[in-house]
């Protein structure tokens, strides 16, 4: 069991840590992070330690497989013997701050040969910052801890991006869902409501753009047999992001719609936001049926725990029992159905976003897409909690649990 804790900010040279920034987030964001642990990843980013040089240690990057020679390897580090394993770690974090690395793993090797694998981790706080504050003080002392740590800097997943009010930026909110359209944010701090204001900026997806764009030297890695085929759906930066970009085009009423987002965007930046979300996947049939199995699972879980007889206890005084149950699985039943088909309607969505006739006349499918994708991210909750259960207790029966 990793203990997790968490930078929170870094001020005058000193480091604050405070006890886990994983820790602290409710369960969807600690279900996800099990989830995308580092042997399931399908990319990696790898580094070795190579020795010699009078005492003198490097870290270097391999940057294209096959090498053509250590030569061509980047140095990102150099120190001396002995060196610290923290302190290569924080190197791998400080060279790639601002990125959006969920599913890529690091691998640290001992040789320049890459047999000896020395460490490996999913890109975060917990898996590359030292979790001894004793040590993280002794090595910023030592000089030895050369880190770019601002918050956010090393925010790999895009959580602490993708949950910034993009009114006054200094506060997050809704830390209980994974992944936001502006319709649900609600700010406590400057009173922002995006049901019933207008997004003030596109800052939180242009930010999620850099990210993405700084991302480089990723290299492909063998899937683990026991990851689950659903892993392949859990895609947490350019769905969001793109679905963030739909959300905010404006229908005016009586002539068109603005397309305030090319305003700003490209259209091959949307193009390419769109290839790399989840919306591009759906296009394929197969993998669209896939996707539909295995986020149906969440509706079936539920409807089988109302059909063995529980009712939770915030339905109770609604009715009698089996008139709360019946209604119930006549509900999540109906849900199943209308995701089924959403689904499908996302399978073009690509006609909408860049083929011109469609956007001259589709005003009222682009009213019904943005409403099927501010709800199509929970459909991408719904997939983690699945993964979830099944990771966690294989076997469980349902009537078991409830
Ligand atoms: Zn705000």
């Amino acid at each position: 069991m990793i203990e997790e804790r968490a930078l929170s900010r870094i001020g005058s040279g000193s480091l604050i840590i405070h006890g886990g920034m994983y820790d602290e987030l409710p369960t969807i964001h600690r279900m996800f992070r099990d989830l995308t642990r580092p042997e399931w990843c399908r990319s990696r980013k790898v580094y070795y330690v190579e020795k010699g040089f009078g005492g003198r240690v490097r870290l270097r990057q391999v940057t294209s497989l096959p090498r053509k020679g250590r030569e061509q390897d980047p140095v990102l580090f150099i120190g001396r013997e002995p060196i610290d394993l923290d302190v290569i770690k924080a190197q791998i974090a400080t060279a790639n701050v601002d990125q959006a690395l969920s599913g890529v793993r690091w691998e640290l090797y001992g040789d320049t040969q890459l047999c000896e694998l020395v460490a490996q981790g999913r890109f975060d706080i917990v898996d590359l910052i030292p979790r001894d504050r004793e040590n993280v003080h002794r090595l910023v002392a030592g000089g030895h801890l050369n880190v770019d740590l601002r918050s956010g800097a090393l925010d790999f997943d895009n959580i602490l991006t993708t949950h910034e009010c993009p009114k006054c930026h200094c506060h997050r909110f809704g830390l209980d869902i994974l992944m936001f359209v502006p319709e649900w944010m609600r700010c406590d701090a400057c009173g922002f409501s995006g049901s019933s204001e207008r997004l003030p900026n596109l800052s939180p997806v242009f930010a999620l753009v850099r990210r993405l764009d700084h991302t480089k030297d990723i290299l492909p890695a063998s899937i683990s047999n026991d990851a689950p085929e659903a892993m392949h759906f859990v895609e947490v930066v350019a769905t969001p992001a793109l679905a963030q970009l739909i959300c905010h085009w404006h229908i005016t009423v009586g002539g068109g719609y603005e397309k305030k987002p090319y305003d700003h965007f490209e259209p091959e930046n949307v193009r390419r936001l769109y290839e790399r979300s989840l919306f591009n996947l759906l296009r394929i049939e197969v993998i669209r049926r896939r996707f539909i199995r295995c986020v149906s699972e969440h509706f079936n879980r539920r409807i089988a725990e109302f059909e063995a007889g529980h009712v939770p206890e915030f339905c109770r005084g609604e009715g009698r029992d089996d008139e709360i149950r019946a209604q119930r699985i006549t509900e999540w039943t109906q849900d199943r159905q209308t995701f089924e088909e959403e689904t499908e309607e996302l399978a073009h969505l690509d006609e909408l976003l860049f083929d011109a006739t469609s956007i001259q006349n589709g005003i009222l499918r682009l009213e019904r897409i943005r409403g099927i994708i501010s709800k199509f991210t929970l459909y991408l909750e719904d997939l983690i909690e699945v993964l979830w259960e099944d990771h966690c207790a294989p076997t469980a029966d349902i009537t078991e649990r409830t």
